[in-house]
């Protein structure tokens, strides 16, 4: 023992407490130096911009424009894609980016999931040359900013087959009707891929609306969600909405064409529901350890960290998962299966983490200023959409029985 541990000085200094990380088996090291910049550049614009203000936004149902103009500085427009003018990388670095998204926001990530998994990602996975060439550029600068209208008021989980919004083909055009909700950032966007059902040959297929003004399309915001209240929903109405068969995804010829874009996006998905329990999981642990009760912080109580370390155990488990997941999707071998399993256990593990999350903050864990309860109900919809955890496990299941249970 040496005399300055000895020394009265020493022995009042308090110990520094670790700060949270969320990172326990570091995952992060298996990015390259390249990759692992662009994710800390988005960490930083997140916790310095985003942060601050996000739960004022949340609280007030809006979105902030006035941060897009920085978004499209971070040069993340299209990643994991590559050519007209996306930024290309790994698909590990645009799941690690959007979990970090995820970390301070899972409303902006969902945002960019919508924009860049489901609407861009349609066009790049169903498109044709030409198309992409035309749309992507300026969408992966963000100027022009997409949705993806597939579920409908009275359609959800029966998509593949049950689609009421149909497409009937006069001429060079094709005439649209029918209802789609829940659309993300559908109220404001500006670009809508609309899932319809061909009424000649029964088959989903993939149009693209150029914009707002087109006549007969309309859209109404969804008022009074509880959940990623940042993102805005929209419920679009199509009455005889003309597109020009240049603007059918030529490749998408029926469902499966859809699924192959929901596989990419239930991918993203699990990236994005660890990144909102790491969220949770490190607001709740600071507040336990600056939280005193009966005179001690509250992180210093068995029962108190009992909760922290499940919850550090489902966030490494999901870790652990959805890099495998990213390995796979590389090596080309990603099942839809593989993409269904990743998503149902990473928000169902999401939803765990954030509700013991909720419980360390207590009452102040029902306060948005507190960022947990906006974790909280943000993982409620995580859960649901992309399919939600029930549809998940069926694609799973069907994959290993070799029984399909859908009807
Ligand atoms: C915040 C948010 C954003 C969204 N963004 C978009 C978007 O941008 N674009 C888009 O197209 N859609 C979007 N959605 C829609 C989303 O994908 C659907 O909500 C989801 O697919 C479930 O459909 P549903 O809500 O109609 O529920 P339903 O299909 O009505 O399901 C209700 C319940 O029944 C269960 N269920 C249904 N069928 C079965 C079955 N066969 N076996 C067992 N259980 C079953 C479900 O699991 C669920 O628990 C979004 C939804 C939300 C909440």
């Amino acid at each position: 023992m040496t005399t300055a541990a000895l020394s009265p000085a020493a022995a009042k200094q308090p110990k520094p407490l670790p700060a949270p990380n969320s990172d326990f088996y570091d995952l992060y090291e298996t990015l390259n130096a390249e990759e692992l910049a662009i994710v800390k550049r988005v960490r930083a614009f997140m916790e310095s911009q985003v942060a601050p203000v996000i739960t004022k936004y949340w609280v007030e149902d809006a979105f902030p424009f006035d941060l897009l103009p920085s978004i499209k500085e971070l040069g993340i427009g299209g990643l994991g894609m590559h050519g007209y003018g996306c930024a290309g990388g790994s698909v590990a670095l645009l799941g690690f980016t959007l979990m970090e998204i995820a970390r301070i926001d899972p409303s902006m990530a969902t945002f960019m999931g919508v924009h860049m998994g489901l609407a861009m990602g349609s066009i790049y996975i169903d498109g044709s040359e030409e198309q992409k060439g035309k749309w992507l550029p300026a969408m992966a600068r963000f100027e022009k900013i997409g949705c993806f209208g597939l579920t409908e008021p009275l359609v959800g989980s029966g998509a593949s087959g049950g689609l009421t919004t149909t497409a009937k083909r006069t001429g060079d055009a094709w005439i649209l009707n029918g209802e789609k909700r829940w659309i993300g950032n559908a109220p404001w966007c500006d670009v809508s891929v609309i899932w319809a059902r061909d009424l000649a040959d029964n088959q989903v297929k993939g149009f693209i609306v150029e914009n707002k003004t087109t006549p007969g399309f309309s859209v109404e915001k969804i008022q009074n969600k509880v959940a990623l209240k940042v993102v805005q929903n929209g419920h679009i109405t199509l009455k005889d909405v003309a597109v020009p068969e240049a603007n059918r995804l030529q490749g998408g010829n029926s469902f499966r064409d859809t699924a192959r874009v929901l596989k990419m996006t239930r991918y993203a998905v699990a990236w994005m529901a660890t990144g909102c329990a790491m969220g949770a999981y490190e607001a709740a642990l600071k507040y336990s350890q600056e939280r005193l009760q009966f005179g001690k912080p509250i992180g210093s109580f068995q029962l108190v960290q009992d909760l922290l370390a499940k919850m550090l155990g489902n966030i490494t488990a999901s870790q652990c998962l959805i890099a495998r997941q990213a390995q796979l999707h590389a090596e080309g071998k990603l099942t839809d299966a593989h993409a269904a399993l990743a998503k149902a256990f990473a928000t169902a593990k999401c939803r765990e983490t954030v509700a013991w999350a909720r419980e360390v903050l207590g009452g102040n864990g029902i306060v948005a200023d507190y960022k947990a309860a906006r974790f909280f109900t943000d993982a409620e919809a995580l859960y649901s959409y992309e399919g939600t955890f029930q549809i998940q496990n069926l694609i799973v299941g069907k994959a290993i029985t070799g029984l399909s249970a859908f009807v």
